[in-house]
């Protein structure tokens, strides 16, 4: 029960503090590879910049947009998260938040690799905004997929 109780505050904590200052927040001028997400149940509308270099290591990430608390929150920390991991290992860490966010049953071992992420499956309290925290790791899978394009992504 205490546990639970806890979590929760971490939860509203972290969430209010990222969504006070993103982090990362900035368009990359730079960036070879970029996505735009839009969650029109909420407004939440992102764009996305990565600057992946020749041996496919994230070497910098940016965002930049407006939408609620919980998907401004996600996206800065997922942000914090890619930096410097390779596709591959972005690509995973994406798999995990999905299925952190989305799985029936969360095992402990998706929790544990989802690191401090864990902490948006209290999201899940709430059904409607489960697509507010998604959004930007949608955005990341559509920017990884072609560097040298302009992404398009909408959670309808
Ligand atoms: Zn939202």
């Amino acid at each position: 029960m205490n546990q639970e109780v806890r979590l929760n505050d971490l939860y509203q904590e972290v969430i209010l503090d990222h969504n006070r200052r993103p982090r990362n927040f900035k368009k990359l001028e730079n960036a070879t590879a970029c996505a735009h997400g839009i969650n029109p149940l909420c407004g939440d509308d992102y764009r996305l910049f990565l600057n992946i270099d020749e041996s496919g290591i994230i070497k910098e990430v940016g965002f930049e947009g407006q939408g609620c608390a919980i998907s401004k929150a996600s996206a800065s920390m997922m942000t914090m998260a890619i930096r410097g991991k390779s596709r591959q290992d972005a690509v995973k860490l994406k798999d995990i938040f999905i299925e952190l966010l989305t799985g029936d049953t969360v095992s402990d071992a998706v929790r544990a690799q989802a690191d401090r992420l864990k902490i948006f499956e209290g999201v899940k309290q709430f059904p409607i905004r489960v697509k507010c925290a998604t959004l930007i790791w949608r955005a990341l899978e559509e920017s990884l997929k072609n560097s040298n394009e302009k992404r398009e992504v909408s959670t309808e």
